[in-house]
């Protein structure tokens, strides 16, 4: 478990940008992490993590909210419309929200819930055919959608190409944010928070880096 490295190479990477480390959120990614790392984790006194799939995380979660007070969780990955309603009571944030169906259950279930998790827009930047996200040339359409249903858009979130530079991708969504009056960003992963740091990012999603490589990987 290397919680203190990441945060430090955090706060070098915020000196460097001139940002402060408050500016940046670190959600510790735990899917299919072994229980004695995630558990490492919070007994170091870390309290935000993501999660990649509704199903994993409701078996796992809730025996740690009652262990540990304050848990955030944050749903990472692909969201389907039959799955939103234990995502909107289980989570903080979904970061995955990528059409305007999604966005129409979740408005219809924070309703019934009586609260809503903050949500970012996912957005393809490499436009890649196989991942989520909607295409840059979308997104102020998306937003002005998701807004016009009164739910709270906290910003954007991408995935670069796992082959590609990532720092144009982190500057389009920060681009795309802006114009937007956006003030979130989720960028960043193990191989590339600092670059994303340095572009912007208020949110970087890193598991890896803290709990050791996956078994398997979703
Ligand atoms: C798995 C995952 C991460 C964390 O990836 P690492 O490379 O282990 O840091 C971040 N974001 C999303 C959307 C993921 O699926």
């Amino acid at each position: 478990m290397s919680l203190a490295a990441i945060q430090s190479r955090i706060d070098a990477a915020c000196a460097a940008a001139d940002r402060s480390p408050a500016e940046v959120t670190l959600i510790a990614v735990s899917k299919v992490q072994p229980a004695d790392r995630v558990e490492a984790v919070l007994a170091a006194g870390h309290r935000i993590f993501g999660e990649n799939r509704v199903q994993e995380a409701q078996g796992k979660w809730p025996a740690w909210q009652e262990a540990f007070s304050g848990v955030e969780l944050h749903l990472l990955g692909p969201l389907q419309s039959n799955k939103v309603r234990p995502a909107v009571e289980l989570f903080h944030a979904i970061h995955s929200v990528d059409r305007p169906k999604l966005a129409r259950r979740i408005a219809d279930i924070g309703q019934e819930v009586g609260r809503v998790p903050d949500l970012f827009l996912q957005v393809n930047t490499g436009e890649e055919p196989q991942k989520a996200g909607v295409p840059p040339s979308e997104i102020d359409g998306f937003v002005r959608d998701v807004r016009a249903m009164d739910l709270p858009v906290a910003g954007l979130m991408c995935i670069p190409p796992a082959d590609e530079d990532p720092a144009p991708h982190f500057d389009l969504l920060a681009e795309l944010a802006a114009r937007n009056g956006l003030p979130g960003l989720s960028m960043g992963m193990s191989a590339d928070f600092e670059t994303a740091i340095a572009r912007g990012a208020t949110h970087i999603r890193v598991g890896s880096a803290i709990f050791g490589p996956r078994d398997t990987d979703h």
